[in-house]
């Protein structure tokens, strides 16, 4: 899953990011609203945080021109302790949730497992499950029965973008997008490299859901016959 922290004070920003990536999440900063925005509106990010308060274009601004431009991923907002109406503001323009300056990251972290199964596919255990095959979200085991194995952060975020999808074909193009970003060099090469990791791994834990290649097009995670 990938998440944008628009944050002007760096430190705070970084310090998310690199949090975040502790717990598998993709995640980048962006400090100031109008570079924020610009951001969002690729559509790559599964999950916004948002400081109210930023250079250039306040939060709120941002929140209102993404909501508008049909962008319509989960965002929580940071909020100063007593701006009740930035809040109700907040909520009226289409944010999900908010957090409190200065705040505790495991209610951050709780927040975003909140929002995520809000969308249906994440259980209440925080998995993911396709056909015999589960992935925890917390733990970044992917399992059968009672095989187990813990992914890297690409791995586990590659198949999270599969098993959120189920039975769709995700293209190269797009994996590349989510998992290394839009301005990366990464090239398919390196889709094919973790795709193979992939399914080494789905072969250990004995499942027999497989990533099909669908050429031209792109991979599809599918049940057995
Ligand atoms: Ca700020």
């Amino acid at each position: 899953m990938r998440i944008l922290v628009v944050e002007d004070e760096e430190a705070i920003a970084d310090a998310l990011v690199h949090i975040l990536n502790k717990n598998k999440y993709i995640a980048n900063a962006c400090y100031d609203g109008e570079d924020g925005l610009d951001n969002a509106l690729t559509g790559i990010y599964d999950l916004i945080i948002l400081d109210i308060m930023l250079p250039k274009m306040n939060g709120l601004d941002v929140l209102n021109n993404l909501r508008k431009q049909n962008i319509s991923c989960p965002v929580i907002l940071l909020t100063a302790k007593d701006e009740i109406s930035d809040k109700v503001k907040g909520l009226d323009y289409g944010a999900d949730d908010y957090v409190t300056k200065p705040f505790a990251i495991d209610e951050l972290l709780a927040r975003i497992r909140s929002l995520q199964r809000r969308n249906g596919i994440v259980s209440n255990d925080n998995t993911l499950s396709f056909g015999d095959i589960t992935l925890n979200l917390q733990t970044y085991e992917l399992s059968c029965n009672s095989n187990a194995l813990r992914l890297g952060l690409k791995e586990f975020s590659i198949m999270e973008v599969f098993m959120s999808n189920p039975n769709n074909v995700i293209s190269k193009e797009k994996l590349i997008e989510k998992i290394w970003g839009y301005e990366s060099d990464a090239e398919y090469n390196n889709v094919e490299v973790y795709i193979s990791f992939l399914r080494k791994k789905i072969g250990h834990i004995g499942s027999s859901a497989a990533i099909k290649t669908i050429r031209g097009v792109g991979y599809r995670l599918e049940e057995p016959k």
